[in-house]
């Protein structure tokens, strides 16, 4: 290239210490584009986790990361992904007939969209918006159905500051499968390795957050301290946590 006839016209039209500035501005950014190549390759070595890709967790169960981010139906408003406080987790269970669910459906059956569709119901106490941010399904689906920087409408008071992520089931009367606790702790780390000091507590642990004040959520059969212990060994991620967010599956 250098000996092109361009090149050397070019040459020639900047003068001898034009050329030199070039070279040397050129020589000056090579030092920056190196860091930030280093940079991401330390990053993604770190995590190792692809978006869209498969995981595999504690356990050696392998747990699918689904982006249903085309759900959002856009009438929230936006998170500010600096001020995150908390992973908020909970339950989730539909099988009960009520006035706001006359409709009850099997655990195992309920899906995301089924999810956004019937939280759009006021009556379900949301406002017509989509509660989580991540619905962890019974075989250890992982389904991402908000972005990042939209806030849920799940924790009064936390919502404006906090991650929603719901367990497919009811957590107050029997355990969650082995498959779907690992997805949580895989979804609580990566969570944290996003964003450093993300305090992991469930829903109704947190004065206030829940309306009705009988309400055990995500309820006695997850230990959160145990999920807590769980999660305290994962990296902390210094400097500009979120970017290259996408690297674990996740839709900032
Ligand atoms: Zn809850």
């Amino acid at each position: 290239m250098a000996g092109s006839p361009h090149a050397r016209k070019r040459q020639r039209s900047l003068g001898y210490w034009g050329h030199r500035f070039l070279s040397w501005r050129r020589w000056f950014r090579s030092f920056g584009s190196q860091a930030t190549r280093q940079r991401a390759i330390v990053r993604r070595d770190e995590r190792r986790i692809p978006k869209g890709l498969d995981v595999e967790g504690d356990s050696g169960i392998a747990h699918r990361v689904v982006d249903r981010t085309e759900l959002f139906d856009g009438q929230s408003k936006p998170l500010q992904p600096y001020n995150l406080t908390h992973e908020i987790v909970h339950r989730l269970s539909l099988t009960r007939e009520t006035i706001a669910n006359p409709n009850p459906v099997l655990d195992c059956n309920l899906t995301s969209e089924d999810i956004v569709v019937r939280f759009g119901n006021t009556l379900m106490g949301t406002g017509g918006r989509t509660p989580y941010h991540i619905h962890i399904f019974g075989d250890g689906r992982i389904e991402q159905v908000l972005p990042l920087t939209i806030r849920g409408a799940h924790a009064n008071g936390y919502n404006w500051r906090s991650v929603a992520v719901a367990l497919i089931g009811n957590t107050d009367e029997r355990a969650c499968s082995l498959a779907q606790y690992d997805a949580l702790i895989w979804v609580s780390r990566a969570l944290r390795g996003l964003n450093k000091g993300l305090a992991v507590e469930g829903h109704t642990y947190l004065p206030g957050a829940s309306n009705d004040p009988y309400k055990r959520c995500p309820g006695l059969y997850l230990d959160m301290n145990k999920v807590r212990a769980a999660v305290s060994d994962c990296p902390v991620v210094t400097g500009d946590v979120w970017k290259g967010a996408e690297m674990v599956g996740f839709v900032v």
